[in-house]
């Protein structure tokens, strides 16, 4: 059984101003869990709409500074101390002056170590309790596998936290097998795709997949195969279920990265409202190509959500009741690979800006190209809303998958 703390990389600031403040303070943070077979998750911040209601949050976390002296201590100094008995999870965790701490979790008077505390903001730093952690940033190999992409993104640093990402995809057609083979090019090695279609001759061309025997296979299995073919060593899900299938839900929890393109407005809603409950990052892409002659025009919607800043629909627009507001996604007449690869590609870089630790917000990025190859881009401004329905579950874990919101068709009818 694994025990691992997800935080915001922005709570951890706030927490670290609040303890300078206030020396030999402890701060208490309720908290969100999510379980499953290999173990336990806490999660936090919590939204406005906290799991557990009055009965209080499902668990609590409480920080302190830890003294330089005491840096490297294991979870047995826990044992030290009186432990709370009770079904509620605790976790404390001792930060270290610079980066790093050390922590237990403590359930029901029994003192367990933290496998790992995951910052889930930019750099998405991971740290191994009671271990200082090593700063490889900087270092670039000379030569040998990805040396010459780590020598792009500044150091090993970077692609190191890429290679520790694991990812699922909502979606496996032509934009979404892109992203996937992107992803499992720069290094990822854990992924899992959820489509529930089937692969037709008229997706070959621009499916990731293999021509040869992939149609009328599941998309999920196609793409995997191709996967395999670019890096053996990746470890594949195949879930050929529509997203608001329990085991699609529970994929996109368990993972670091969503990435989505799905067709539906509802599975992107989906992947919004379970990437935000579990504090996930979130890749979504939606390309579209619309008109003729002088009126044609190809677009794209680039979105990535950084944990703790807004999600898909306040801060990536997914709100369609406006209905002037021009959305790529709905033009279902044609596609062009030419189009997705840009997409793609713009959504690698800024997942790449992102690890590197040079975009620390959200980002909604639209790209124009007219009939004569004029590329336009913008950011789209938009702010993190204080009363998003989707933001209000944000950390609630398995509260959400619970909470029939996630599969509930009624809660986005007026975003379809
Ligand atoms: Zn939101």
């Amino acid at each position: 059984m694994t025990n691992r703390i997800t935080i915001t990389t922005a709570l951890v600031d706030d927490l670290r101003r609040r303890l300078a403040e206030s020396p030999g303070s402890v701060v208490e943070v309720p908290a969100g869990l999510r379980k499953d077979t290999q173990g336990l998750e806490f999660l936090a911040p919590l939204g406005a709409r906290r799991p557990g209601g009055r009965r209080g949050p499902p668990a609590v976390l409480r920080f302190a500074l830890l003294p330089h002296a005491l840096e490297g201590i294991s979870h047995h100094w826990w044992e030290g101390f009186p432990n709370p008995l009770g079904a509620r999870p605790r976790a404390d965790l001792a930060l270290y002056e610079e980066r790093g701490c050390s922590g237990a979790v403590l359930v029901d008077g029994e003192v367990r170590p933290i496998d790992e505390v995951v910052l889930a903001g930019p750099r998405m730093e991971r740290w191994r309790p009671g271990t200082t952690p090593a700063d490889l940033v900087g270092t670039v190999p000379e030569d040998g596998p990805f040396s010459r992409y780590i020598g792009a993104l500044g150091g090993c640093g970077a692609h190191e936290r890429l290679r520790a990402l694991s990812a699922a995809g909502i979606g496996m057609a032509r934009l979404n097998s892109l992203q996937a083979v992107a992803l499992v090019r720069a290094g990822v090695r854990r992924l899992a795709l959820i489509d529930p279609d089937v692969l037709e001759s008229h997706s070959l061309d621009a499916v990731e997949a293999l021509a040869a025997g992939s149609v009328g296979r599941p998309k999920v299995g196609a793409v995997a195969d191709m996967l395999r073919r670019v890096a053996p060593d990746v470890a594949l899900e195949e879930l050929a279920v529509p997203a608001d299938h329990i085991l699609a839900a529970a994929a996109c929890a368990r993972a670091d990265l969503v990435f989505s393109a799905p067709d539906q407005n509802q599975a992107r809603l989906l992947a919004a409202l379970v990437a935000r409950a579990h504090h996930r990052v979130h890749l979504d892409v939606g390309t579209g190509v619309f008109g003729a002659g002088d009126e044609f025009v190809a677009g794209a919607d680039i979105r990535l959500i950084v944990p703790g800043d807004g999600c898909l629909l306040c801060v990536g627009g997914l709100d369609l009741r406006r209905p002037r507001e021009r959305d790529w996604r709905r033009q279902r007449a044609g596609s062009l690979r030419s189009l997705n690869g840009v997409a793609t590609s713009l959504a690698m870089f800024l997942l790449e800006r992102f690890l590197i630790g040079d975009l620390q917000h959200s980002v909604w990025m639209q790209v124009t190209l007219d009939r004569r190859g004029e590329l336009a881009s913008r950011r789209m401004p938009r702010q993190p809303d204080p009363d998003c329905v989707v933001c209000a579950h944000a950390g609630a874990g398995d509260a959400v998958l619970t909470s029939g919101v996630a599969t509930d068709r009624s809660a986005s009818r007026s975003f379809s």
